[in-house]
């Protein structure tokens, strides 16, 4: 028998990746294809099931071993029922696909939330190797987080665990998707920023964004948000700033509750903005919590990039299995 490996997918929305990983977690293959989230669970598993056979038929021609399948997915997941609970994005509402996975491919499967992988995944791999009190935050068209607590993930009583997006702000705030007003993903996800400067540029406050745009708010990237900032439109920086004052808002209640060492935080603002964007997020965090307990806190940048779900699903599976990933986890230094 050859060398052990694990197939690990980032299972979203929009786009599937999968990816091959040896048990020091490095990358020797990975598949990438859309996904209509909005299809039915059959034509979304096919898919599924046709990336990971694609992997394994790659694999077994060398004649390696396929430890298991670790998964993550856009919902909280009861980590022994491997049912997807609540995806609002993914049409695979209460669909066993743990079993599914298993019968098919006779082998150990592992579906976890992919905010909770992707921040696992940072603190076995990325920006937070070697800390042990690590929450992830992760901006993008919702706003995902993980809690590692003490050297290990926190899944709560139902897996249900750091579902940060969902902390209230603002009573009077946004609607949000989950139904409740001023949650934190309503008022500072990427896809709040894209709305609030849609507003701008509808009604003449943004001439630059309003030039660029049309109607579309699916244009409303990253890029073009720092583009009109660039180009004098002095109220998309206010929005930005804003966004970055509320997730500190948001983390200063999260190091009163939690006393973290380090917050992992990633997404498209995230890498457009960089720096001064962290650095506001952090100054907001500090003024939104005890001055005792934020003294020592870091908001660093995450570093895996789109590799941090699959790494992180493969890394909780090993750990399953009793695998050791060969990386000097959870020594400082
Ligand atoms: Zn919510």
């Amino acid at each position: 028998m050859g060398p052990s490996y694990i197939v690990a997918i980032d299972l979203g929305a929009t786009k599937l990746l999968a990816s091959v990983f040896d048990t020091r977690l490095k990358k020797l293959d990975r598949i990438k294809c859309n996904v209509a989230g909005s299809e039915s669970p059959k034509v979304v598993f096919d898919l599924l099931c046709q990336a990971i056979s694609d992997l394994i038929e790659n694999l077994s021609m060398s004649g390696d071993n396929l430890l298991g399948i670790a998964l993550g997915v856009p919902s909280p997941v009861d980590p022994a029922k491997g049912v997807i609970e609540n995806s609002p994005n993914l049409a695979l509402n209460g669909f066993p696909i743990k079993a599914r996975l298993k019968e098919l491919f006779k082998c150990p499967v592992l579906v976890e939330n992919d905010a909770n992988a992707g921040t696992y995944g940072e603190f076995i791999m990325g920006a937070a190797k070697g800390y042990k009190h690590v929450i992830g935050l992760f901006q993008g068209s919702g706003i995902g987080g993980g809690l590692v607590l003490n050297g290990a993930l926190y899944r709560g009583a139902n897996g249900g665990a750091g579902e940060l997006g969902h902390m209230i702000i603002q009573l009077e705030g946004r609607r949000c998707g989950c139904g409740h007003y001023g949650c934190i993903e309503a008022m500072a996800s990427r896809l709040a920023v894209a709305k609030d400067v849609m507003g701008l540029a509808i009604s003449g406050q943004a001439p630059y964004l309003a030039s660029k745009l049309g109607h579309d708010i699916t244009a409303i990237r990253s890029g073009l948000i720092a583009k009109a900032i660039e180009n004098g439109d002095d109220k998309v920086a206010e929005v930005v700033n804003r966004s970055a004052d509320q997730l500190g808002i948001a983390m200063g209640n999260l190091v009163n509750i939690f006393n973290p060492e380090l917050f992992v935080v990633g997404g498209g603002m995230v890498e457009q903005f960089g720096k001064p964007y962290i650095e506001r997020i952090s100054a907001s965090m500090k003024a939104y919590c005890t001055p005792y307990l934020a003294e020592n806190v870091k908001v660093v940048p995450a570093k895996l990039g789109d590799d941090a779900i699959a790494m992180g699903a493969a890394a909780l599976l090993m750990d399953e299995l009793g695998v050791s990933v060969v990386s000097g986890r959870g020594k400082k230094g």
